[in-house]
């Protein structure tokens, strides 16, 4: 028995409280946003009674620590945004709570993410008897516990790793992102970055490209983006000599983001207009279709999994493990499409695993530093199937 305190009332929110609650493992939850009414709207919508809302600003740690110590939850799963992470992990520290994430920290001002920031907490964590679990979403999350799984079942050695990201889903709308407009476009507008023979290789942004087929898909154009599972994952496993993230996009789509980026839309400092500063991104946002609206007319799947080169008993093997999550089913079971669905249900499980003991040790730690079994032996049941092929063509 647990009590839980869920931060932050978006398309991710949404789908972690459904799991939550539908859980009898946890029996207080409570949900926590910036904006009480929408955790309200979200609370009703999964009924019984089930999860009690506050207002709070993870901001500002002293709002945080305040509500902790009222409701006094064994865990937060933080799925607000990645600017908040250092200071949730400041208010767990202060108030002895445990805590899971599914982004990693990014500073508001400077479109960078490296674990460096929230693995400079272990100690602190460690010395506090307290588990934090960093990334526990679908990628970084699942694609991280794929590879552990991989590493644990099949290949003394993973050599090449290519993680492959495929939204072939359609939602009917000219340009719209599904998740955070703001965190979305910051991420897909940076350079690319691979990792190869121990260093990091830099590209200009969606210079390397190539069609992969996707189970049930078939073709798409995916370009190799830069992924934070990248940073862990090569740390945790050295024999990897080359470690990739492809994702997919629309022309449609690019041609959009490009506009964006050459009209001044995705920058991130703030400017002066009529008087009152406001931040370009910021502003996009507010206009821009809020990813939680898509579901209603979102159609087709997702399909996300790692492709892996490896040796086993001194023989070269391939191994692909993918889960193809369906839109419309989504939407019909929590209200959201599928890229919520997907981050939602591992943040759930991951908090499930925390409270069954079977995650749990004093520090600071990637997903992929767990035991993947018990994780994935349930992953199927919670919504989310996943497949194995063997000794195929990976195509990369
Ligand atoms: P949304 O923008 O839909 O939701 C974010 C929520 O956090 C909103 O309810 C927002 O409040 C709230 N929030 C923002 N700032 C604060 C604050 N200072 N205090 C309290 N609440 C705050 O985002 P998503 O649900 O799409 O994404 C949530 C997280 O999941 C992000 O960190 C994202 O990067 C991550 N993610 C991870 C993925 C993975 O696979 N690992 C994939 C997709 C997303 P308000 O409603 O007032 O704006």
């Amino acid at each position: 028995m647990s009590k839980v305190l869920i931060i932050g009332a978006g398309g991710v929110g949404t789908v972690v409280a459904h799991k939550v609650a539908a859980n009898p493992i946890f029996d207080e939850i409570m949900l926590a946003s910036r904006t009480k009414s929408k955790a309200d709207d979200i609370a009703a919508a999964v009924g019984g009674g089930r999860i009690k809302t506050a207002k709070v600003d993870a901001d500002k740690v002293e709002e945080l620590t305040a509500l902790m110590r009222a409701f006094r939850p064994d865990l937060v799963i933080n799925v607000a945004l990645p600017y908040q992470d250092l200071t949730i992990m400041d208010a767990c520290l202060e108030c002895g709570v445990n805590y899971l994430d599914t982004a990693n920290y990014e500073p508001k001002d400077e479109a960078h993410y490296e674990y460096s920031w929230q693995w400079a907490y272990h100690d602190r964590f460690r010395e506090a008897g307290l588990t934090a679990i960093l990334g526990c979403g679908f990628d970084p999350g699942v694609t991280s516990i794929f590879t552990a799984y991989a590493a644990k079942h099949y290949f003394d050695e993973i050599q090449y790793l290519d993680i492959v990201d495929c939204n072939a889903g359609n939602h009917g709308m000219a340009f719209a992102t599904n998740f955070n407009p703001e965190i979305n476009i910051r991420e897909v507008t940076q350079p690319g970055k691979y990792w190869e023979n121990g260093k990091w290789v830099e590209t200009a942004p969606h210079e390397i490209h190539k069609p992969l087929n996707y189970p049930e898909i078939g073709p798409r154009e995916s370009y190799l983006i830069y992924h934070e599972e990248l940073e862990s994952l090569v740390k945790h496993y050295p024999t990897i000599k080359r470690a990739r993230f492809w994702m997919t996009f629309g022309q449609e789509y690019l041609t959009h983001l490009r506009v964006i980026q050459n009209i001044g839309m995705a920058r991130i400092d703030p400017i002066m207009y009529n008087g009152v500063e406001i931040v370009p991104i910021q502003f996009l946002k507010a206009v821009l279709p809020d990813p939680k609206s898509l579901g209603e007319n979102y159609t087709g799947y997702t399909s996300i999994g790692c492709r892996i080169r490896g040796l086993k008993d001194g023989k070269e093997r391939t191994y692909y493990i993918y889960n193809n999550c369906d839109h419309e089913r989504a939407f019909k079971e929590t209200g959201t499409q599928a890229v919520s669905y997907t981050t939602g249900v591992p943040a759930a499980l991951g908090a499930e695993m925390f409270v069954r003991g079977l995650w749990k040790k004093p520090g600071v730690f990637n997903v992929e530093e767990f035991d993947p079994d018990p994780f994935l032996a349930l992953l199927g049941e919670r919504g989310l199937e996943w497949h194995e092929r063997f000794d195929v063509d990976l195509e990369l």
